[in-house]
């Protein structure tokens, strides 16, 4: 089998700033044969200065050299796997992209008429609807700019809606298995938080649920499937706990790879959820570029809803609907990141039903094809059966003092970038693995054989993998002084 190897133009790299000398210039223009405007009077002199201190002077081939190679550092999805657990990086097909290009998409403008964007609200309303009937929930809103914005909004639905009932509440539970932005919504929204164990099965004890519940419970924030990878298999039991006393459930649904097309949260009892575009619905992430929260809720909670709302008006034109007394209000300037929303549509449409829940059943496949291969070297957290996501611990390396971080540091020699290190905190010495649907078999195989070579070297040479990577431009970086005393700003060497 082929191993990958690294293929990096390993030529050091200055600084712009270093390669810098006085006098290059980027480009070269003829003399002007148009009146030159005055910058002082123009734009007041106070606001223009004669030189910027210290700018690199640098010619056009080594500015466009600089940053080809710096491009050749990154590792990406267009150049292998990502198995970054809880994160979905997942391939994207490149298709949605060109229909986001598409010039009246992206040029429409939130300040155009509504004459003039009837297209775009109609996308809008399409994948409002297309999420509605995924999720099994009764309206969507689209206006959250990522997961944890999402969360916010939804548990200030639940907020509203008690308070129009005549009582806030005061607490809201989260399991142990939750994200961490679970518990952090509910702290932002004014709520005291209240921490449920997990069972040996990974899993929302129900019992521990049940002796917690009172009437002062506004809500439970449960990740499905859970940070363990674990589907939370009494998830309709759990609601009806909550329902019972009068309590909402929120479902964080960011990573509903692993239910699209088999299981809706509607259906299992869920009031309010969102899910991530930027992770399932074909966004790509991890650059911190635009996302999308998509809210879902059943119909008690509609009224509540960011506005305005996309509605259709009795003459069949699309308008923005501002008169809803008992909204949240906007979360968001204007009406979303339509970049994301016309991607999210794109990738169901091409889909389609089928499409969709094959994505999921081979999602879901890619990840215990993995647990399986590599069951028998590490150990996995939790015996019940995997989702989208398997997670190890590190317990049997870490007999001969290599932990899960040494493995991840390592896995970079091998050409991978790292699996999500030390997440969940539930399992200690975590290695949280999500392939996604999108790995073809060859490359899984690669990523088990790297991670059963490892193992391998952890027997026989451990100091191998203690002082990895080796093959990387960077050797191992010391993290404590990265994180304590970062160097983010180049300083001019004195003398
Ligand atoms: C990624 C993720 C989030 C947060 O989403 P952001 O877009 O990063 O805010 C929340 N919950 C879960 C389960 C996630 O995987």
């Amino acid at each position: 089998m082929i191993r990958k190897t690294r293929s990096n133009i390993s030529q050091n790299e200055q600084l712009l700033f270093e390669m810098s000398s006085p006098g290059k210039l980027g480009y070269q223009l003829p003399d002007l044969d148009v009146p030159a405007v005055d910058a002082g009077e123009a734009l007041g002199a106070e606001n223009v200065r004669d030189e910027v201190a210290d700018f690199p002077e640098v010619s056009e081939v080594e500015t466009l050299r600089h940053f080809s190679r710096l491009s050749t550092w990154n590792y990406g999805i267009d150049l292998g796997m990502f198995p970054l657990g809880s994160c979905t990086m997942k391939y994207n097909p490149r298709i949605n992209e060109a229909v986001a290009k598409i010039d009246g998409l992206a040029w429409a403008h939130p300040y155009q008429p509504e004459s003039l964007s009837q297209g775009v609200m109609e996308i809008i309303a399409a994948l409002e609807c297309s999420l509605a009937e995924i999720f099994g929930m009764d309206a969507v809103t689209l206006q959250p700019a990522a997961g944890a914005h999402g969360e916010f909004t939804g548990i200030m639905l639940v907020r509203s809606y008690l308070e129009a009932q005549g009582n806030a509440r005061k607490t809201v539970l989260v399991p142990d298995s939750a994200h961490g932005t679970n518990p952090a919504t509910a702290a932002m929204a004014g709520y005291q938080i209240r921490n449920i164990q997990s069972n040996s099965q990974g899993m929302v004890d129900v019992g521990a649920l049940e002796a917690l519940m009172d009437d002062s419970v506004a809500a439970l924030m449960i990740t499905n499937p859970n940070t363990v990878g674990v589907f939370e298999e009494n998830i309709a039991q759990i609601c009806a706990v909550m329902h019972a006393k009068g309590a909402q459930v929120y479902m964080d649904g960011a990573n509903m790879n692993a239910l699209v097309g088999i299981a809706r949260p509607g259906d299992f009892g869920v009031d309010v959820m969102h899910s991530n575009l930027h992770k399932t619905f074909s966004t790509p992430h991890g650059g911190g570029g635009p996302g999308a929260g998509a809210v879902a809720v059943r119909s008690h909670l509609e009224p509540f809803l960011p506005k305005p709302r996309v509605r259709k008006n009795a003459d069949g034109a699309w308008t923005w609907d501002y008169n809803r007394p008992q909204s949240i209000g906007h979360v968001k300037a204007f009406y979303g990141n339509f970049g994301v929303i016309v991607r999210a549509l794109a990738y169901i449409l091409a889909h389609g039903g089928v499409g969709l829940k094959n994505a999921t059943l081979d999602a879901l496949l890619n990840a215990n094809y993995i647990r399986k291969i590599l069951e028998p070297y590490y150990q996995i957290a939790y015996p019940a059966p995997s989702m989208h996501e398997c997670v190890f611990s590190d317990s049997r390396q870490a007999a001969k003092g290599v932990k899960t971080g040494d493995i991840a540091k390592r896995l970079i020699d091998y050409g991978f970038h790292p699996y999500t290190v030390s997440f969940p905190m539930i399992v200690h010495g975590a290695l949280m693995i999500e392939p996604t649907e999108t790995e073809p078999l060859q490359e899984l195989d690669l990523f088990c054989d790297a991670l059963i070579s490892i193992s391998k070297e952890i027997d026989e040479n451990p100091e191998l993998v203690l002082k990895a990577p080796h093959l990387s431009r960077t050797p191992r970086v010391d993290e404590v002084q990265a994180a304590r005393k970062p160097v983010v700003r180049w300083q001019k060497p004195q003398g």
